[in-house]
């Protein structure tokens, strides 16, 4: 706040709008590239298989493995949770066993070991949740290395991280490349199914949080029953009352099984990215 206040002073007035000027165009930027950027793959795939849905958790929330992967397990599904180092209780020195920001409560470590043996899958989206179009490329390795460093650390192993999540759906070509030869899948958060020729560098998918509907859930089912494809739904945290990203245990529960009785396969983005590579 303090520091703010005297950035604020410091500045004439003027400039200060054009600050905000040069954010907001950033922001407009950011946003045509993020349209234009799914028309340069930089992994292109055939979809050559049966329907498939996978269930996915950005920033690890505590409640999206508390309460979401027993709702999981019930249906014998299992998911992807992408973690963040920053959202870990230590890098928040946080008094609470999890990390908490803006009220949403973080994994504990302990969620993490417990979600390393289980057979739910652990994902990458960066160390730090900066968009990675606003990274350097150094920037970003760094953030991939930093974030890698931390889950070694916790669990005792050198994890090998399959599945990247771009932190806010954000890429661009650059970053997309980089990734992409990193990683053997990178999840966005353009809505759509993943179908004909798709990118595993930039997977569509579904945000699962409480504005979605089971009405929307079905549409997309009887698109994959007509079309075939490949169904991502994205959620964050699985509470009675939930931010706008999240949902509440019995949306997830109605999902799950509306997904059940479709008989569509579920797996995990590993998996299922893995079955595509030549
Ligand atoms: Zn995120």
């Amino acid at each position: 706040m303090l520091k703010s206040a005297t950035l604020h002073n410091r500045c004439p007035h003027r400039r200060h709008l054009d600050i905000r000027r040069l954010t907001n165009q950033r922001s407009l930027l950011e946003r045509i590239e993020q349209r234009l950027t799914p028309y340069w793959p930089a992994r292109p795939v055939r979809f050559n298989r049966s329907p498939l849905v996978s269930f996915t958790f950005d920033d690890f929330c505590h409640s999206a493995w508390s309460t979401g992967a027993p709702i999981l397990d019930a249906a014998g599904f299992r998911g992807t949770y992408y973690a963040a180092s920053t959202f870990a209780p230590n890098n928040l020195a946080d008094t609470t066993p999890f990390g908490t920001v803006d009220g949403i409560r973080y994994y504990d470590l302990d969620d993490l070991v417990e979600l390393h043996r289980s057979d739910h899958e652990i994902g990458c989206h960066t160390a730090g949740h900066r968009r990675v179009s606003r990274l350097s490329s150094a920037e970003l390795t760094d953030s991939l290395d930093t974030n890698a460093r931390f889950l070694h650390e916790v669990l005792g192993e050198r994890l090998r991280l399959d599945s990247f999540a771009y932190p806010q759906g954000f890429a661009n070509a650059r970053t997309k490349r980089l990734c992409a030869a990193r990683f053997q899948s990178c999840r966005g958060t353009l809505a759509g199914i993943n179908s004909g020729w798709f990118d595993l560098a930039q997977l569509k998918a579904v945000a699962l949080n409480e504005r979605f509907a089971i009405a929307d859930l079905q549409r997309y089912l009887d698109q994959l029953s007509r079309r075939g494809g490949w169904l991502i739904l994205f959620g964050h945290e699985v509470e009675p009352e939930p931010s706008k990203w999240g949902c509440t245990p019995k949306l997830l529960s109605a999902v799950v099984d509306a997904v059940a009785r479709s008989g569509f396969e579920v797996d995990t983005v590993g998996r299922v990215a893995a079955s595509f590579r030549a």
